[in-house]
């Protein structure tokens, strides 16, 4: 065997896992995104990530590429061994044939993908990293460019709601040479990829990128346009959105489209109770209490005004509760603007080092991990803000507004819960960040009974009206981005078929 072909096949042993650094948490205190785009840009990282994409062995059952890996199929270790061969631009055409926006998901997604690579043991390859610098590749040398379809159909569609589920499906229905219509209530297109996920995640140029080359290519956007009334708010909305909004009915809708797809998310807030109770807690109502999707929202509006910030942290105790994705989001924005001491409740125990018999591979490892916000709240603070296994049962109020936070530590038994002697935290700003129950009601249409979201006909996204689909987080409960471009994908090519009665689209 040659030196050459011995380094190529035995990469996995030879070269160890190196995923693309973050900017250090000391030097990153700042609203932009962790993440190097500077370096990146100027492709510091580029040999690194080639290096890295040889540790792919292409193994005959590569569960990255099945739905436990990778929702929308992507064909990775093909776009790996492009990579390794320095042909980026076949892998970036690869990337392409599924996933509509790879810049989001090679940023932000928590990349089951690795969870599944088969080299758990050795480190998974970095197949995340790949994916965004194969996109940002494509952007930086101009292959990414408008290409509107080369005809028309003369059907038009209407999509309602702009998060990531709606985009893929108006990329792809316009592909399909259909008008399309995407009406939104917020005056940014975007969704959580606008209004939820932090500028320090995701840099909002990125957001506006994507959506003004769907632009040229002929999708429609119409902002500050809630379909429904607006009365049915929930009050973040009212609070932060809706200036100058204008309200139209569905059947408005249903009467000038040749079909309807409702893409509006699973963005109503869980009740502030205690972990698993229904009684809403005592003292939610002082002020200083909001939920995440409120703070996240309005700071973000700040920061890209340039103003200070509505809903601000500085100087004060914040107890955030909830210990997902979107508390560590609220932790992020918290500590940016100079909070006093954070502290976030998981009602869940210390996840452990390694996988669990019940999480075995090729399964996403729920094991202890330190994401960007912990980390930089360690580094800011000297200290892990996440408090495990308590819950919030009370807050206490200084004039009006909340000055401590009771929690008692979680008993589980026998599925029963109860909660030991409470203590107390300090706490001047309290984020909720316990999860979503589901979608906003439209009238008119079927809701599931056990869980609120809009019930559709199998994989063919249709309601229960016919002509009106439904897709992404508001049909599955709160998800993942990477989810909401297969539900996207998948609604258009059902729409696509409905409309000519056959499709060549994906899905
Ligand atoms: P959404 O993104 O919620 O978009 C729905 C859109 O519809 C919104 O813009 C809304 O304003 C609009 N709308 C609603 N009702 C109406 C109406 N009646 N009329 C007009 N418009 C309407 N996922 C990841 O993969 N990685 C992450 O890092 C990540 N971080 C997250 C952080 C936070 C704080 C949150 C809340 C979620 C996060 N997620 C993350 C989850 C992910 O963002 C969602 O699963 C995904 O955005 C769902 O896409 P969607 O298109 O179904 O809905």
């Amino acid at each position: 065997m040659s030196d050459q072909q011995r380094s190529d096949d035995f990469a996995f042993l030879d070269i160890d896992r190196n995923p693309v650094p973050y900017r250090l948490p000391a030097t990153r205190v700042d609203f932009f995104d962790v993440a190097d785009l500077k370096g990146l840009r100027n492709g510091n990282y580029d040999n690194q990530v080639k290096t890295q994409a040889k540790r792919c062995t292409g193994c005959g059952m590569p569960w990255c590429h099945t739905d436990f890996g990778c929702p929308i199929y992507n064909l990775i270790p093909d776009w790996l061994a492009a990579i390794k061969v320095d042909n980026w631009h076949g892998a970036l055409r690869l990337l392409e044939k599924t996933n509509d926006f790879p810049e989001f998901t090679g940023r932000i997604c928590p990349a089951p993908c690795e969870g599944s690579c088969t080299h758990q043991e050795l480190g998974s390859v970095t197949i995340k990293n790949a994916e965004f610098h194969i996109v940002g590749m494509g952007f930086r040398k101009g292959w990414i460019v408008a290409k509107p379809p080369k005809f028309r159909t003369g059907k038009r569609v209407a999509i309602i709601g702009s998060g990531p589920a709606g985009l893929a499906a108006a990329n792809q229905l316009n592909q399909a040479g259909h008008q399309v219509d995407v009406y939104e209530q917020a005056d940014e297109i975007g969704g959580l990829l606008f209004y939820g996920i932090p500028t320090v995640k995701l840099e909002k140029w990125m957001v506006h990128r994507r959506v003004n080359l769907m632009k040229e290519e002929g999708v429609n956007f119409i902002t500050r346009t809630r379909v429904g009334s607006a009365e049915e708010f929930a009050p973040w909305h009212q609070a932060a959105m809706c200036e100058g909004l204008k309200t139209i009915t569905l059947k408005s809708l249903q009467d000038k489209y040749d079909a309807v797809l409702i893409a509006t998310g699973a963005a109503l807030p869980r009740s502030i109770t205690a972990y698993r109770q229904s009684k809403i807690l005592p003292g939610h109502n002082l002020s200083g209490i909001h939920f995440a999707m409120e703070y996240l929202t309005k700071c973000t509006q700040d920061i890209l005004a340039k103003r200070e910030l509505r809903i601000s942290a500085k100087g004060l105790n914040v107890v955030i509760l909830g210990a997902g994705d979107t508390a560590s989001d609220c932790a992020a924005y918290a500590l940016r603007s100079d909070a006093e001491s954070i502290h976030i409740f998981d009602t869940y125990p210390l996840r452990p080092e390694k996988r669990a018999e019940n999480n075995p591979w090729p399964q996403q490892p729920d094991i202890f991990t330190i994401d960007y916000a912990v980390a930089d709240c360690i580094e800011k603070y000297g200290y892990d803000p996440r408090v495990y296994e308590v819950s919030a049962t009370g807050f206490i109020g200084k004039g009006g507004r909340v000055s401590e936070i009771q929690y008692g530590h979680i008993l589980r038994n026998n599925g029963q819960i109860s909660f030991s002697t409470a203590g107390r935290y300090k706490a001047d700003l309290v984020l909720i960040a316990t999860g979503f129950t589901g979608a906003e009601t439209i009238p008119t249409l079927s809701y599931s009974p056990d869980q609120q979201v809009i019930s559709v006909k199998g994989e063919g996204c249709q309601t229960s009206i016919d002509g009106v689909f439904a897709t992404g987080d508001c049909t599955r409960g709160a998800s993942l981005v990477v989810w909401a471009i297969h539900d996207g994908r998948t609604a258009a090519k059902s729409i696509d078929e409905h409309l000519m009665g056959s499709s060549s689209l994906p899905g």
